[in-house]
Protein backbone atom coordinates (compact mmCIF):
# COMPACT_ATOMS: atom_id res chain seq x y z
CA UNK A 1 0.00 0.00 0.00
CA UNK A 2 1.23 3.46 -0.64
CA UNK A 3 2.19 5.77 1.98
CA UNK A 4 0.31 8.77 2.61
CA UNK A 5 2.44 11.57 0.89
CA UNK A 6 4.10 13.44 3.81
CA UNK A 7 3.70 16.83 2.17
CA UNK A 8 0.08 16.55 2.89
CA UNK A 9 0.11 14.76 6.30
CA UNK A 10 3.35 15.60 7.99
CA UNK A 11 3.52 13.36 10.59
CA UNK A 12 4.64 15.64 13.62
CA UNK A 13 0.99 17.20 12.27
CA UNK A 14 -0.69 13.91 12.37
CA UNK A 15 0.69 13.15 15.82
CA UNK A 16 0.27 16.13 17.29
CA UNK A 17 -3.46 15.82 16.30
CA UNK A 18 -3.48 12.46 17.59
CA UNK A 19 -2.59 13.22 20.72
CA UNK A 20 -3.88 16.63 21.12
CA UNK A 21 -0.41 18.00 22.40
CA UNK A 22 0.72 21.37 21.60
CA UNK A 23 3.65 22.08 19.55
CA UNK A 24 6.73 23.39 20.93
CA UNK A 25 7.42 26.98 21.02
CA UNK A 26 10.89 27.26 22.89
CA UNK A 27 13.00 24.53 22.92
CA UNK A 28 16.16 25.37 25.61
CA UNK A 29 19.02 22.91 25.06
CA UNK A 30 21.82 22.45 27.47
CA UNK A 31 22.01 26.71 27.75
CA UNK A 32 24.70 27.99 30.10
CA UNK A 33 25.85 32.15 30.13
CA UNK A 34 29.18 33.25 31.46
CA UNK A 35 29.40 36.96 31.70
CA UNK A 36 33.31 38.01 31.91
CA UNK A 37 34.26 39.71 34.97
CA UNK A 38 37.68 40.08 36.35
CA UNK A 39 38.60 36.82 37.77
CA UNK A 40 37.43 34.38 35.18
CA UNK A 41 33.35 34.48 34.62
CA UNK A 42 30.87 34.73 36.38
CA UNK A 43 28.36 31.87 35.99
CA UNK A 44 25.20 33.09 35.46
CA UNK A 45 23.47 29.60 34.00
CA UNK A 46 24.35 25.95 33.94
CA UNK A 47 23.35 23.82 31.55
CA UNK A 48 19.41 24.32 31.52
CA UNK A 49 17.39 22.75 28.97
CA UNK A 50 13.31 23.05 28.74
CA UNK A 51 10.71 23.01 26.41
CA UNK A 52 7.49 25.18 26.23
CA UNK A 53 4.36 24.51 24.57
CA UNK A 54 2.51 26.57 22.53
CA UNK A 55 0.27 28.35 24.75
CA UNK A 56 1.49 27.22 27.91
CA UNK A 57 2.30 29.47 30.71
CA UNK A 58 5.08 29.11 32.88
CA UNK A 59 6.49 31.07 35.26
CA UNK A 60 9.75 30.59 36.57
CA UNK A 61 10.92 31.22 40.14
CA UNK A 62 13.58 31.11 41.91
CA UNK A 63 16.48 33.17 44.36
CA UNK A 64 17.72 36.53 43.45
CA UNK A 65 20.46 36.36 41.04
CA UNK A 66 19.86 33.02 39.94
CA UNK A 67 19.98 33.39 36.27
CA UNK A 68 16.15 34.67 35.94
CA UNK A 69 16.56 37.82 33.51
CA UNK A 70 19.56 36.55 32.33
CA UNK A 71 17.39 33.11 30.83
CA UNK A 72 14.62 35.74 29.79
CA UNK A 73 16.75 37.96 27.99
CA UNK A 74 18.52 34.85 26.09
CA UNK A 75 14.84 34.01 25.11
CA UNK A 76 14.08 37.48 23.56
CA UNK A 77 17.01 37.03 21.35
CA UNK A 78 19.40 39.97 23.22
CA UNK A 79 21.97 37.79 24.72
CA UNK A 80 23.78 35.34 23.17
CA UNK A 81 24.59 32.15 25.17
CA UNK A 82 27.92 30.71 26.26
CA UNK A 83 27.22 27.90 25.20
CA UNK A 84 23.87 25.30 24.43
CA UNK A 85 20.72 26.59 21.63
CA UNK A 86 17.34 28.10 21.45
CA UNK A 87 15.01 27.20 19.49
CA UNK A 88 11.64 29.04 17.98
CA UNK A 89 9.70 26.75 16.58
CA UNK A 90 11.82 24.33 15.66
CA UNK A 91 14.18 27.10 14.39
CA UNK A 92 17.60 28.72 16.27
CA UNK A 93 16.88 32.09 17.85
CA UNK A 94 19.87 34.39 17.00
CA UNK A 95 18.42 37.94 17.47
CA UNK A 96 15.20 39.74 18.78
CA UNK A 97 12.26 38.34 17.09
CA UNK A 98 8.72 40.41 16.71
CA UNK A 99 6.85 37.13 17.58
CA UNK A 100 8.77 36.86 20.84
CA UNK A 101 7.11 39.87 23.33
CA UNK A 102 8.83 41.48 26.02
CA UNK A 103 7.75 43.18 29.79
CA UNK A 104 10.22 44.32 32.28
CA UNK A 105 9.36 45.24 35.92
CA UNK A 106 9.71 48.58 35.35
CA UNK A 107 7.04 49.88 32.29
CA UNK A 108 9.68 52.40 31.03
CA UNK A 109 7.09 54.49 29.29
CA UNK A 110 8.09 57.42 27.24
CA UNK A 111 7.10 60.54 29.64
CA UNK A 112 6.33 62.86 26.97
CA UNK A 113 3.96 60.05 24.97
CA UNK A 114 0.50 59.67 26.13
CA UNK A 115 -0.50 55.64 26.72
CA UNK A 116 -1.58 55.42 23.26
CA UNK A 117 1.41 56.99 21.69
CA UNK A 118 3.71 54.40 24.31
CA UNK A 119 1.92 51.99 22.76
CA UNK A 120 1.50 53.19 18.77
CA UNK A 121 5.68 53.58 19.43
CA UNK A 122 6.86 50.23 18.22
CA UNK A 123 4.32 50.56 14.93
CA UNK A 124 5.55 53.66 14.08
CA UNK A 125 9.32 52.70 13.77
CA UNK A 126 8.21 50.48 11.57
CA UNK A 127 6.02 52.99 9.45
CA UNK A 128 2.98 51.11 9.66
CA UNK A 129 0.52 53.57 8.42
CA UNK A 130 -1.18 56.24 11.01
CA UNK A 131 -4.66 55.13 10.98
CA UNK A 132 -3.87 51.05 11.10
CA UNK A 133 -1.76 52.12 13.87
CA UNK A 134 -4.04 53.36 15.47
CA UNK A 135 -6.62 51.16 15.51
CA UNK A 136 -4.57 48.41 16.75
CA UNK A 137 -2.94 50.34 19.31
CA UNK A 138 -6.90 51.23 20.37
CA UNK A 139 -8.14 47.80 20.54
CA UNK A 140 -5.22 46.72 23.09
CA UNK A 141 -6.54 49.75 24.94
CA UNK A 142 -9.18 47.69 25.22
CA UNK A 143 -7.83 44.42 25.45
CA UNK A 144 -5.56 45.67 29.12
CA UNK A 145 -8.83 47.82 30.38
CA UNK A 146 -7.01 51.52 29.56
CA UNK A 147 -10.32 52.69 28.18
CA UNK A 148 -10.10 56.56 28.62
CA UNK A 149 -6.90 56.39 29.82
CA UNK A 150 -5.63 56.65 26.18
CA UNK A 151 -4.72 60.49 26.20
CA UNK A 152 -2.92 59.66 29.81
CA UNK A 153 0.43 60.77 30.28
CA UNK A 154 2.77 58.55 32.13
CA UNK A 155 3.01 60.66 35.20
CA UNK A 156 -0.52 60.11 35.50
CA UNK A 157 -0.61 56.99 35.53
CA UNK A 158 -0.75 54.57 38.74
CA UNK A 159 2.25 51.94 38.75
CA UNK A 160 -0.88 49.28 37.72
CA UNK A 161 -2.00 51.20 34.82
CA UNK A 162 1.50 51.59 33.25
CA UNK A 163 2.09 48.00 33.49
CA UNK A 164 -0.94 47.69 31.20
CA UNK A 165 0.49 50.21 28.92
CA UNK A 166 3.68 48.12 29.05
CA UNK A 167 2.01 45.17 28.81
CA UNK A 168 -0.26 46.74 25.30
CA UNK A 169 3.32 47.73 23.87
CA UNK A 170 4.77 44.37 23.97
CA UNK A 171 1.16 42.54 22.20
CA UNK A 172 1.32 45.32 19.75
CA UNK A 173 3.14 43.26 16.88
CA UNK A 174 0.76 40.27 18.37
CA UNK A 175 3.43 38.11 19.71
CA UNK A 176 3.26 34.61 19.60
CA UNK A 177 5.67 34.33 22.90
CA UNK A 178 5.49 37.21 25.74
CA UNK A 179 7.98 37.08 28.13
CA UNK A 180 7.77 38.85 31.72
CA UNK A 181 10.22 40.00 33.70
CA UNK A 182 8.69 40.26 37.26
CA UNK A 183 6.34 42.28 35.30
CA UNK A 184 4.14 43.39 38.96
CA UNK A 185 7.00 43.45 41.37
CA UNK A 186 6.68 46.97 41.96
CA UNK A 187 2.97 47.07 42.52
CA UNK A 188 1.11 46.41 46.00
CA UNK A 189 -0.58 42.94 46.42
CA UNK A 190 -3.56 43.79 45.47
CA UNK A 191 -2.96 45.68 42.54
CA UNK A 192 -0.76 42.65 42.04
CA UNK A 193 -3.18 40.12 42.04
CA UNK A 194 -5.92 41.89 39.82
CA UNK A 195 -3.43 42.35 37.31
CA UNK A 196 -2.60 38.18 37.03
CA UNK A 197 -5.82 38.17 36.85
CA UNK A 198 -5.79 40.33 33.50
CA UNK A 199 -2.65 38.64 32.30
CA UNK A 200 -4.96 35.48 32.55
CA UNK A 201 -7.75 37.10 30.80
CA UNK A 202 -5.45 38.36 28.10
CA UNK A 203 -3.49 35.11 27.64
CA UNK A 204 -6.99 33.48 27.05
CA UNK A 205 -8.05 35.89 24.56
CA UNK A 206 -5.47 36.12 22.68
CA UNK A 207 -3.76 32.62 23.08
CA UNK A 208 0.00 33.67 23.87
CA UNK A 209 2.85 31.34 25.09
CA UNK A 210 3.85 33.46 28.34
CA UNK A 211 7.26 32.71 30.69
CA UNK A 212 6.47 34.92 32.99
CA UNK A 213 9.70 35.54 36.05
CA UNK A 214 8.50 36.35 39.15
CA UNK A 215 9.42 35.99 42.84
CA UNK A 216 6.15 35.05 44.17
CA UNK A 217 4.82 31.61 45.07
CA UNK A 218 1.55 32.13 45.30
CA UNK A 219 1.64 34.54 42.29
CA UNK A 220 3.44 31.25 40.23
CA UNK A 221 0.88 29.06 41.16
CA UNK A 222 -2.45 30.58 40.55
CA UNK A 223 -0.87 31.76 37.11
CA UNK A 224 1.14 28.69 36.22
CA UNK A 225 0.05 25.51 33.93
CA UNK A 226 4.34 24.99 35.05
CA UNK A 227 6.51 26.21 37.48
CA UNK A 228 10.06 25.97 36.68
CA UNK A 229 12.35 26.90 39.97
CA UNK A 230 16.12 27.73 39.81
CA UNK A 231 18.71 26.96 42.33
CA UNK A 232 21.20 29.77 43.78
CA UNK A 233 23.82 31.11 41.44
CA UNK A 234 24.80 29.89 38.79
CA UNK A 235 21.09 29.05 38.38
CA UNK A 236 20.45 25.13 37.01
CA UNK A 237 17.10 23.58 36.43
CA UNK A 238 16.19 22.36 40.09
CA UNK A 239 12.58 20.95 39.84
CA UNK A 240 9.76 21.32 36.84
CA UNK A 241 6.40 21.30 38.55
CA UNK A 242 3.48 20.93 36.50
CA UNK A 243 0.41 22.76 38.19
CA UNK A 244 -3.12 20.67 37.84
CA UNK A 245 -5.09 23.48 39.47
CA UNK A 246 -8.64 23.87 37.03
CA UNK A 247 -9.29 27.08 34.77
CA UNK A 248 -10.45 29.34 35.43
CA UNK A 249 -8.87 30.51 38.01
CA UNK A 250 -10.64 32.22 40.99
CA UNK A 251 -9.99 33.58 44.17
CA UNK A 252 -11.06 30.35 45.77
CA UNK A 253 -8.54 28.46 44.38
CA UNK A 254 -5.68 29.85 46.30
CA UNK A 255 -7.71 29.03 49.50
CA UNK A 256 -7.80 25.21 48.57
CA UNK A 257 -5.76 22.54 49.90
CA UNK A 258 -4.38 21.74 46.37
CA UNK A 259 -2.62 25.31 46.35
CA UNK A 260 -1.54 24.91 49.91
CA UNK A 261 0.31 21.94 49.24
CA UNK A 262 1.77 23.38 45.57
CA UNK A 263 2.84 26.17 47.92
CA UNK A 264 4.39 24.34 50.85
CA UNK A 265 6.27 22.45 47.94
CA UNK A 266 7.89 25.24 46.24
CA UNK A 267 8.81 27.04 49.31
CA UNK A 268 10.81 23.75 50.57
CA UNK A 269 12.71 23.44 47.11
CA UNK A 270 13.35 27.12 47.09
CA UNK A 271 14.75 27.21 50.95
P1 LIG B 1 17.99 37.17 38.61
O1 LIG B 1 17.15 37.80 37.55
O2 LIG B 1 17.63 35.74 38.88
O3 LIG B 1 18.00 37.95 39.88
P2 LIG B 1 20.20 37.84 36.84
O4 LIG B 1 19.95 37.05 35.63
O5 LIG B 1 19.83 39.27 36.80
O6 LIG B 1 19.49 37.10 38.08
O7 LIG B 1 21.73 37.75 37.23
C1 LIG B 1 22.42 36.53 37.42
C2 LIG B 1 23.83 36.83 37.80
O8 LIG B 1 24.52 37.35 36.66
C3 LIG B 1 23.99 37.89 38.89
O9 LIG B 1 25.06 37.52 39.71
C4 LIG B 1 24.26 39.15 38.13
O10 LIG B 1 25.02 40.04 38.89
C5 LIG B 1 25.05 38.64 36.93
N1 LIG B 1 24.86 39.47 35.74
C6 LIG B 1 23.67 39.72 35.12
N2 LIG B 1 23.85 40.47 34.03
C7 LIG B 1 25.19 40.72 33.95
C8 LIG B 1 26.02 41.44 33.03
N3 LIG B 1 25.50 42.06 31.96
N4 LIG B 1 27.36 41.46 33.27
C9 LIG B 1 27.88 40.82 34.33
N5 LIG B 1 27.16 40.13 35.22
C10 LIG B 1 25.84 40.06 35.04
MG1 LIG C 1 15.94 39.49 37.59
Amino acid sequence: MAKSPPEVIPTSKAKATETEEARVAIEVRNLSVTFRNGNGGLRAIQGISFCIREREFVCVLGPSGSGKSTLLRVLAGLLTPTQGEVYFYGEPLKEPRREIGLVFQKANLMPWRTALQNIVLPLELQNVPKAEARRRAMELIELVGLHGFEDTLPRDLSGGMAQRVAIARALVHDPQVLLLDEPFGGLDALTRERMGDELLRIWQARRKTVVMVTHSIPEAIYLSDRVLVFTPRPGRLRLDLPIYLPRPRTEEIRYSPAFGELARRLRAEIG
